[in-house]
């Protein structure tokens, strides 16, 4: 038993340069996530940590202080459907995933994020 949030790491990947980065993730209710922090780290240690096999699911917001992509400081996060997510200005319009190249609009907002480096 403890007090203490579950906390998450994900792995994300920059929209702008491409570099990877963690987001960590707590669950300030059950199923209610908001990413805290953000922080680059290379890609080989992520995977090593086990950060890209990540799955969360429920609904997914940031603290005020979160504080956005360490490279580009865009502020949010998108979820491909490859599975991967990425950071986002926020802007809107076309946006081109790092992780797999495809590109497409904003659809709705993701109720599930699950990275796996298979895919
Ligand atoms: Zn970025
Ligand atoms: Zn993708």
């Amino acid at each position: 038993m403890s007090d203490q949030p579950h906390v998450v790491i994900l792995l994300a990947r920059c929209r702008v340069n491409r570099q990877p980065f963690g987001v960590r993730y707590e669950e300030k209710t059950l199923g209610r996530w908001q990413a805290s922090w953000a922080f680059a780290i290379p890609e080989d240690r992520a995977k090593r940590e086990g950060y890209d096999r990540t799955v969360l699911e429920g609904s997914f917001d940031y603290e005020k202080d979160y504080p956005g992509c360490p490279h580009c400081f865009a502020r949010r996060l998108v979820k491909c459907s490859c599975g991967h997510i990425f950071c986002y200005d926020g802007k809107g319009g076309r946006l081109t995933c790092p992780w797999c190249g495809a590109s497409g609009e904003i659809t709705g907002v993701a109720s599930r994020i699950d990275v796996d480096s298979d895919r």
